[in-house]
């Protein structure tokens, strides 16, 4: 037995500081986790789930839209945000309940308040000290807040994900997967939504034949988009908020949600003192492929690192750091193929390399596509079409990446995930039966290449 109180502490019960808590528990370490908000972090406060409850709420809109055309009269009823957002505020509640019962269940002592590290061994949390063997960072990350005067009008997502009362004009500034997300979800709403971004298209880094489709499809839904949009200046009106661009061209709106970016959660928590080197961009955490930082005992893990930001893999670099130090079994995380969902509307599935990736990484690519109109919409009577596209290495036929906009789109790409993390070849695709009629099965139907 150790001389520490702990074998290991946690700084933040989110997503990855709880998992790797529990496995470490497991291992039959003892385990000590600090929280200084809500048990559940970001992604069950308010991130992954909030945000897809609300998503779901937004989609009655398409259904009542679409269900005239199927027979059916006397839609839409009426919308409240209040009852929404209270319904959801009970779930989160709920699973909070559910994070601080399995933490009791697994063993592990929760500690609240803001935890900073002493030294090494030691950590003080609500006004007390403990020490632990191995100490784990998982504080996650917050909203940016960059250098835009009269910032401070605009609310993040944390806020947004609480408002009761529902803008008539709602601006979004940003174009990463939470103001795409949040631009469809208030428009589903009935909310009239602007989404600016500096850039020319939203979602950079994913494929262009994709964020180009989803933006006239945004657009098609009614979302105002104002690309080139470099907002300098913020400032209250007579009836609203004006945000002013760098050209000096202008948006109104009841309320601003900025969706500028996010950063790591690492002021405050001592890092300096005890040199664990942050990288001097990004300010987040530097860790090697096992999560370490550069003081041996110790690791960090999920958005604090700014690896790729997202639960799962916040959840398996915890439980990779557990299985290392305590379960006897070193393992590192394989952050190259990762499956994952913008809950845009129409929603976005992506997993691997984009077209432009793969030829930049200098592999000879061949893409396969579909365009289509999906059988839904026929009766709906909506123009919008789904799309599907697969790159292809041409020397060794796998299936470098894929990449779909269309309903369902997350819930396909987890499952072809398994087949293009497993080195599917396109040949293995073009032998699998269709399940007809379904969207999906334009994945194995593709037999001719985009011509160049
Ligand atoms: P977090 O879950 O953020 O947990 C960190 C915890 O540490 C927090 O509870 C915090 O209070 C606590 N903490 C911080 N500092 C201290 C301190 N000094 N002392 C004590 N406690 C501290 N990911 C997906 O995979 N899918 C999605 O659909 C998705 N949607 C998202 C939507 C939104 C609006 C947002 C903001 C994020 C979304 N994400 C999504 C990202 C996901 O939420 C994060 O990647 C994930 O929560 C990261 O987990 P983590 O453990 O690193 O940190």
């Amino acid at each position: 037995m150790s001389s520490f109180d702990f074998d290991l502490v946690t700084i933040g019960a989110g997503s990855g500081g709880v998992a790797a808590s529990r496995r470490a528990a497991a291992h039959g370490a003892r385990v000590a986790i600090c929280e200084g908000d809500r048990v559940g972090g970001t992604c069950v406060i308010r991130g992954c789930v909030p945000k897809k409850l609300l998503m779901y709420a937004s989609q009655f809109a398409d259904a009542f839209a679409d269900s005239t055309g199927f027979g059916w009269s006397g839609v839409p009823p009426d919308f409240d945000l209040r009852t929404l957002i209270e319904a959801k505020n009970r779930e989160t509640a709920r699973l909070e309940g559910i994070y601080r019962r399995m933490l009791v269940d697994a063993g592990v002592t929760l500690l609240e308040g803001q935890a900073r590290l002493i030294d090494a061994h030691t950590v003080e949390v609500g006004g007390r000290q403990v020490t632990a063997g191995h100490v784990l960072i998982a504080t996650g990350g917050r909203p940016s807040q960059p250098p835009v005067d009269g910032l401070s009008l605009a609310i993040s997502s944390d806020e947004l994900l609480d408002l009761t009362e529902q803008p008539r004009r709602l601006l979004v500034l940003g174009s990463g997967y939470i103001a795409v997300e949040f631009a469809g979800i208030f428009a589903g709403f009935g909310s009239a939504v602007t989404l600016a971004y500096r850039a020319e298209m939203p979602l950079r880094s994913f494929d262009d034949d994709v964020r180009h489709r989803l933006a006239t499809a945004m657009a098609a839904r009614g979302i105002t988009l104002r690309p080139g949009f470099a907002v300098e200046k913020l400032e209250r009106t007579a009836n609203g908020i004006r945000a002013i661009a760098r050209d000096g061209n202008t948006v109104e709106a009841d309320a601003v949600l900025q969706a500028l970016g996010r950063s790591p959660n690492t002021e405050g928590l001592g890092l300096d003192a005890l040199g664990i080197r942050v990288n001097a961009a990004s300010g987040a955490i530097e860790v090697g492929a096992d999560s370490r930082t550069s003081v041996d005992n110790i690791y960090a893990v999920g958005d604090v690192t700014d690896r790729v930001n997202l639960t799962p893999v916040a959840i398996a670099e915890g439980r990779a750091v557990a299985d290392t130090v305590f379960g006897g079994t070193p393992r590192t995380v394989d952050h190259r193929l990762i499956a994952t969902a913008v809950f845009s509307q129409p929603a976005l599935g992506t997993i691997g390399l984009t077209e432009t990736d793969a030829i930049q990484a200098g592999r000879t690519v061949t893409i396969f596509e579909s365009d289509f109109r999906p059988m839904k919409h026929t009766l709906a009577g909506r123009e919008e079409r789904a799309y599907m596209k697969l790159v292809v290495d041409a020397e060794t036929d796998k299936v470098l990446g894929a990449h779909l906009l269309g309903a369902d789109s997350g819930e396909i790409i987890q499952a072809l995930g398994v087949a293009i993390s497993m080195g599917a070849t396109k040949a293995d695709l073009d032998r699998t039966l269709a399940v007809h009629p379904t969207s999906a099965e334009e994945l194995v139907l593709m037999r001719s290449p985009r011509q160049p």
